[in-house]
């Protein structure tokens, strides 16, 4: 297994992991781009939102809804929740994933 995400997953590489379930886990970004800034990602393998399909679609309402659930505990003024898709949507890492993001006012439109 060469995915990155999945080798977290699988506990082969550390992350500093901040909620887990049957599904989903969520982990601090090594790179944060805010004062809170964690991933939430399907412990499923799927490459990107733009390869999800119908069959994928009570996973998303989970990531989206624990990646909410997350950002409402600790970020009482607001946040943004990401998902990069594709190399020009920002995507760095094949394995698809939510950015939530706070802490600090967002820009818009975002770079
Ligand atoms: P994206 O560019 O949308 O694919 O996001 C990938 C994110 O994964 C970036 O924000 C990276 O900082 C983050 N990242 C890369 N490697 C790790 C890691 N080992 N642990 C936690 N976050 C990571
Ligand atoms: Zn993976």
């Amino acid at each position: 297994m060469n995915c990155l995400f999945c080798r977290i997953v699988s506990g082969e590489i550390p992350a500093k992991k901040i909620f887990e379930d049957h599904d989903s886990i969520a982990f601090a970004d090594i790179n944060p781009q805010a004062p809170t800034h964690f991933l939430v990602i399907p412990k499923k393998h799927i490459d990107s939102l733009a390869l999800a399909t119908e069959a994928d679609k009570e996973m998303l309402g989970h990531l989206t809804l624990v990646a909410t659930d997350l950002a409402k505990k600790s970020l009482p003024k607001g946040f943004r929740i990401v998902i990069n898709s594709g190399p020009e949507g920002g995507q760095t890492v094949d394995h698809l994933h939510l950015h939530v993001l706070g802490g600090r006012a967002m820009h818009w439109p975002p770079g």
